[in-house]
């Protein structure tokens, strides 16, 4: 059961990774956490269990100190080591060196077992791993396995795109 109550709580920054609104996890009476729905990322530094904290407060707290370590939300522009990646689908810039030697950065994402499974036409021959993903002609999506060493995210669309602020003459 989850609740949202958040008396006496701080309002959560948004998800480092994503940009996601945090919420506030319920695991069970006295037993809270924080992680990004947007994103599946959790938060799992609290004194309690693997990683729970004992009150909301405690919780959001922690949380939300998280960037005083020197990451600030813009700070996340920076390439991150592969291993820390969301692997929930989401597209996301990856690079990697080329044979060549030279980076190389394209847009892409992680697949599983499942996803290649409902997505895939001959899934049987489909190891799970990350992709680099592309739109072809006439809008066909492909996409090419490959072994990035570091991920980004995506960067946010031009402000002007929003479309809920007028843009000053
Ligand atoms: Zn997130």
């Amino acid at each position: 059961m989850t609740t949202t109550n958040t008396d006496a709580v701080p309002s959560l920054l948004p998800c480092p990774f994503c940009g996601g609104h945090a919420e506030i996890e319920t695991i069970e009476k006295d037993c809270f956490g924080v992680g990004c729905p947007n994103c599946d990322f959790q938060l799992m530094n609290g004194p309690w269990a693997i990683g729970w904290h004992r009150s909301k407060l405690s919780a959001a707290t922690e949380w939300n100190c998280r960037p005083a370590a020197g990451v600030q939300a813009e700070a996340v522009t920076a390439w991150q080591p592969i291993e820390t990646a969301p692997k929930i689908g989401r597209t996301l810039l990856l690079g990697y060196p080329n044979s060549a030697g030279k980076w190389r950065t394209v847009r892409g994402q992680w697949m599983s077992e499942a996803y290649i499974e409902q997505n895939w036409e001959e899934p049987d021959d489909v190891e799970p791993g990350w992709f680099e993903t592309s739109v072809e002609a006439e809008d066909v999506p492909n996409c090419w396995p490959i072994s990035p060493t570091h991920w980004m995210p995506l960067p946010a669309a031009p402000a002007s795109s929003a479309g809920d602020q007028e843009v000053g003459s």
